[in-house]
């Protein structure tokens, strides 16, 4: 998609703090943390929403998060997180492709996200 800052991420064309790469998907820093670890796991097939996937997005998507919960204890996660999916406007999804915000490295309140407090 061509003018997705996600995809233009996992194309190389900008840059990124980039923790992990396989051909299904990428995991990055976000660039506006709201907790002391704040990571972006992104399939890297470009779709928003859930009610676009393909049964095979479906499948990518079980093997990405299988794949983050064998990544967590190096990401600093090793005592939790938090996975928050942002769906449509209700959500302020602000990036037009699906990406699993993984969010810890410390105690997290139930607003903690919400609130953007650190
Ligand atoms: P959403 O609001 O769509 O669920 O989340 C988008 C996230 O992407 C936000 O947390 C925002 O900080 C992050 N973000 C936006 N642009 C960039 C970027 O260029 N690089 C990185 N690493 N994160 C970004
Ligand atoms: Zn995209």
């Amino acid at each position: 998609m061509d003018n997705c800052i996600f995809c233009k991420i996992i194309k190389g064309e900008l840059p990124s703090e980039k923790f992990y790469e396989d051909d299904l998907m990428i995991v990055i820093a976000d660039v506006n943390p709201r907790a002391k670890k704040h990571y972006l796991a992104i399939p890297k097939r470009h779709y928003k929403l859930f009610s676009e996937m393909t049964d095979e997005d479906a499948d990518i998507l079980g093997k990405c998060v299988r794949k983050i919960a064998e990544l967590a204890p190096s990401l600093g996660l090793e005592n939790g997180y938090r996975v928050i999916v942002n769906q449509g406007d209700d959500a302020e999804q602000t990036v037009p492709h699906l990406h699993l915000h993984l969010i810890g490295g410390q105690k997290l309140t139930l607003g903690s996200y919400v609130t953007d407090e650190k």
